[in-house]
């Protein structure tokens, strides 16, 4: 084995990045890392291949997609494992992960042309003698900069529409998962022999950086806050358009007329899933008084049954070795604020895992509720009504997704949530449905992708109008003569003038 220092953390040698279990510190692989140079070489190729993947139309693109899906559906659990050696995952949530990409693929493949293709666009009486014609054309090569934490979900939920699109993809993994990356690239050549149209550059972040300023047309980043704002002003210098879908804080509010048992199992399975590794986990519960204490018991009865540990276990390891010592001050600080655990605590921090903590009477000013600590950890507040509870949810800058458990108010409440998603009575589910949209607001980031914006990111509008008979009301010309020109102020009254 290569000398590692952690295991998980990535290792250059020889020009190669080297990837380890976080739990064991087996070998997952290696990949080339690119330099600069390189990944100009990558995207200039990728022009080309994706001129000819533009060329093939959307029935040529689907019918190839959907081959890829196939693959991937026949090879879920090889898939599956190398997401479990690499990130540390439980090979079971590595199949949903996987699941849930591969239905995505399948539905950009399959609405690709109903929602970018060409069409007719009705005109309106003011030019009532032109036709509309609006289609979303390829930008030409995007770039997608993904995490670690689903490392087949989120860059497929990008590069599937880009590519459904007609764009080609340059992929830049996570350092701590590239192995994956290069896997979805390599069995994507597999169905798409012909030309380079997705493929990958590894390395650290100035790989991400080099692939921010090599030229591309368009670069939808996954990641944390931080990184976003460098992604974005990287790209400001070229003016070239960013996707940024960035981290979270999502809260769960609990009414007073809530299925506590089904709030409390989503909450656990919302809150600890990836052992807390998922940008639209719950990470904060605001429970109104009547519910709180029956709601913090059942969670607590929940997550106190879960396993830790590398293999068959309900929770992995923390992937990136480096997140530990936030989980830790997470917890410290909110205890030392006046906060209690009522599972697990300071000493759930067991290098490589963290066990399932459940935290309440935490100050809002804490760190455990303002920031993302990307752990198996929850904190559950005790509030007046839901109004209050909508308030508090509101008051970070964070707004990605978020969970409302109850009957009467529930839906009117997700609604008044500041995010981007939000699931009703049951928690993350709108990641999987690949025909709504997914994104964030403030400092989530902004853009969309699945569904049908999801598509539209990834072409641009292309407006094209066409004459098809002379003008009643010449406008647009200098021919127009002072009797026009009373002629239109006569019907800009007749048509706007009403107050209704
Ligand atoms: P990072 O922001 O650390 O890294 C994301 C990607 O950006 C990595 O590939 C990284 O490369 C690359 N990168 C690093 N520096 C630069 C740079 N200067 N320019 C361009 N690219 C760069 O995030 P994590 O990988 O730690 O992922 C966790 C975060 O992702 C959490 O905040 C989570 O909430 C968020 N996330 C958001 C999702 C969403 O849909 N909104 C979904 C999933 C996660 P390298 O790894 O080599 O440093």
């Amino acid at each position: 084995m290569t000398a590692v220092q952690v295991p998980g953390t990535p290792v250059i040698s020889d020009g190669r990045l080297v990837s380890t279990s976080p739990a064991t510190g087996e070998e997952a692989g290696s990949v080339p890392v690119a330099t600069a140079g390189e990944v100009d070489r990558a995207v200039a190729r990728a022009r080309t291949a994706g001129q000819w993947w533009a060329g093939l139309g959307f029935t040529g693109r689907r019918t190839r997609l959907l081959r890829w899906r196939a693959l991937l559906a026949r090879r879920i659990e090889e898939l599956a494992e190398l997401i479990h050696v690499e990130s540390g995952k439980p090979v079971g949530d590595a199949i949903i992960e996987v699941l849930t990409a591969i239905e995505h693929i399948d539905w950009a493949a399959r609405n690709a042309r109903r929602v970018l293709g060409p069409r007719r666009v009705r005109s309106r009486l003011i030019l009532a003698e032109f036709s509309g014609h609006l289609e979303y054309q390829p930008h030409g090569v995007v770039g997608v900069i993904g995490p670690w934490n689903y490392p087949v979900f989120t860059p497929i939920g990008s590069a599937a529409y880009a590519l459904a699109a007609g764009n080609a993809v340059v992929l830049k993994p996570s350092e701590y998962t590239p192995v994956a990356g290069q896997w979805l690239v390599d069995t994507f050549a597999e169905v798409v022999p012909e030309q380079q149209v997705f493929t990958a550059v590894h390395g650290l972040g100035d790989v991400g950086a080099a692939l921010c300023r090599s030229g591309v047309d368009k670069v939808a980043f996954t990641g944390s806050t931080a990184t976003a704002r460098r992604v974005m002003a990287a790209c400001a210098e070229s003016l070239t358009p960013v996707l940024l879908e960035a981290g979270g804080k999502d809260a769960m509010i609990v009414d007073a007329d809530a299925d506590l048992d089904a709030a409390a199992e989503a909450c656990v399975w919302g809150a600890l899933t990836n052992a807390g590794q998922t940008c639209i986990g719950i990470e904060r519960v605001y429970a109104v008084a009547p519910v709180y204490d029956a709601f913090v018991g059942k969670v607590v009865e929940r997550a106190e049954r879960l396993t830790v540990g590398a293999d068959g276990a309900d929770l992995g390891p923390i992937t990136m070795p480096s997140q530990l010592d936030v989980i830790r001050r997470h917890i410290d600080e909110a205890v030392a604020a006046g906060g209690r655990a009522v599972l697990g605590g300071p000493a759930a921090v067991q290098p490589p895992y963290v066990h399932p903590t459940v935290l309440v009477d935490v100050p809002e000013s804490a760190s455990a509720i303002r920031e993302e600590t990307f752990g198996p950890t929850v904190t559950i507040t005790r509030v007046a009504d839901a109004d209050e509870a909508v308030r508090r949810a509101n008051a970070l800058p964070y707004g990605l997704g978020g969970s409302v458990f109850g009957r009467r108010d529930a839906l009117a409440i997700a609604r008044r949530l500041r995010s981007g998603m939000a699931s009703v009575n049951s928690a993350l589910a709108f990641a999987g449905m690949s025909t709504l949209p997914f994104g964030g607001v403030g400092d989530s980031g902004f853009g969309r992708i699945h569904g049908e914006d999801g598509l539209r990111e990834f072409g641009r509008a292309k407006a094209v109008t066409r004459r098809r008979a002379r003008s009643l009301l010449p406008a647009m010309t200098f021919e127009r003569t002072p009797t026009d020109v009373a002629r239109i102020v006569k019907v800009t009254k007749a048509l706007y003038g009403r107050r209704r």
